[in-house]
């Protein structure tokens, strides 16, 4: 039980790479086998599926196992989803991210633990990591809430001064006490919350955030569009990879810096894309679920993650033997859902508002019903009159909005702040089910 995780984690950070898709069959079958024998709770959601304990002969016979959805865990005790052989392990506790509707706790050995964050290791070694960077991660402060990432629980390459990361806070600090904070920790490489990032890039002038001289940066947990990338990338000069994960998984792909396809985690997850249950093919669109290769003591075979992604190529155009995604479109929850019945993603209604980046200082949209967005917005000194300034805004926001949604641009002095851990540019309501 410790031996495999502890060459997994060896191999991940030391090399050399293995032949990911024969490995991940290996890892399936053993999961697979595991589950049926250990967990009492899983294997009675499979039985109840119609399914009968058998050693998992190809992918095709995974795709016999029931979808399983976030609800079902939420409904169920620690005690009942814990596999028998980890009664008596040490578990780490992590929430799933602010993004998400449903806050859910996820329970892992610290070895698992490891096992997931050494294959982002690896991708960001990919991207030009070094051992001796210091990394600082953009964080909304939800995790610490839930009594996540304490000291005492640091990775353990950490304590010999390797791969060392702080956090910053992107909810509790406005975007120049971020800088001034990052400023300090003179890190490397930033990753962490796409927003925190974005904000910054939008609200700080460019020579502050090259002053920090950093070698890439990442950005995930959110939706990025093609023009968050851009802008992004020029704020800080520097390149910026998205990667995707979910507080389940840790990272289940990462951007391919040659083609900005996204190369799926092969080897920590299977992936699959799928549109009415069955699976799409290149250039399609469809929700997306996952099986954790190295959860054991909670597996997660065949989970729903309320995410639309676009599937690419079976292999990358740039050699790596692995599966693509063409874009991630995000959190399902994360959509401003119309009644017409189109979905848009709020990045697409605020990015017309970059033209007024001279007079507007906060802005926030806010969807009040199917058919009706507000845009809270407060002003700084200059800034056109209140009547001229909404009647801008509604037609800029408008115009990406389509016919079908009313904008409602409402001036304050200035913005109530936003419950702990929620999103400050945007409140989407939640999607029908
Ligand atoms: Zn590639």
């Amino acid at each position: 039980m410790l031996l495999r995780p502890l060459a997994t984690i060896l191999r991940n950070l030391l090399g050399p790479p293995r032949d990911p898709l024969p490995y991940q069959f290996s890892c399936l079958r053993r999961l697979i086998a595991h589950t049926w024998k250990h967990n009492s709770c899983i294997s009675s959601w499979w039985r109840d599926a119609g399914l009968a304990p058998a050693p998992l002969t190809s992918l095709d016979d995974l795709r016999r196992y029931p979808i399983t959805r976030k609800s079902q865990y939420q409904a169920s005790s620690l005690e009942v989803l814990l596999s028998d052989d980890f009664r008596n392990a040490t578990l780490k506790k992590t929430a799933t991210s602010g993004s998400t509707a449903v806050p859910l706790a996820i329970y892992r050995t610290r070895l698992e633990d490891l096992v997931l964050s050494s294959f982002r290791l690896r991708t960001y070694f990919g991207y030009g990591l070094g051992w001796f960077d210091r990394r600082a991660t953009m964080r909304t402060g939800l995790n610490a809430a839930f009594g996540d990432r304490s000291d005492r629980d640091r990775e353990p390459w950490m304590n010999l001064g390797l791969l060392r990361q702080e956090y910053v806070s992107h909810v509790e600090l406005e975007p120049p006490e971020a800088l001034l904070r990052l400023k300090e920790l003179r890190p490397d490489v930033i990753g962490g919350h796409a927003d925190g990032i974005y904000r910054l890039a939008l609200e700080l002038p460019e020579t502050g955030l090259r002053s920090l001289g950093l070698k890439f940066m990442t950005a995930g947990v959110q939706t990025v569009t093609p023009e968050m990338r851009a802008r992004i990338s020029r704020a800080f000069g520097c390149p910026l990879y998205v990667t995707y994960g979910a507080s389940e998984f840790n990272m289940l792909a990462a951007q391919c810096p040659q083609t900005g396809l996204f190369h799926l985690n092969e080897e920590g997850a299977y992936v699959e894309v799928l549109r009415d249950g069955k699976p799409v093919r290149d250039g399609e669109e469809g929700e997306v679920f996952a099986t954790n290769l190295h959860a054991y003591a909670i597996p997660y075979v065949r989970y729903a993650l309320d995410d639309w992604a676009t599937i690419g190529p079976e292999r990358c155009p740039c050699g790596a033997p692995v599966r693509t995604l063409r874009e991630i479109q995000g959190r399902i929850a994360e959509f401003f859902h119309f009644s017409d019945g189109r979905r848009i993603h709020p990045f697409q209604l605020i990015n017309p508002l970059l033209e007024f980046i001279g007079w507007l200082r906060e802005y926030r949209m806010v969807q009040t019903s199917r058919a009706e967005v507000e845009v809270w917005y407060t002003v700084l000194p200059g800034a056109p009159p209140r009547d001229p300034a909404s009647v801008a805004i509604e037609h800029a926001v408008g115009s990406a909005a389509g016919p079908a949604v009313r904008i409602r641009a409402v001036p304050m002095d200035s913005l109530p702040p936003a419950s702990k851990g929620k999103n400050r540019m945007f409140e989407a309501l939640p999607p029908e089910r």
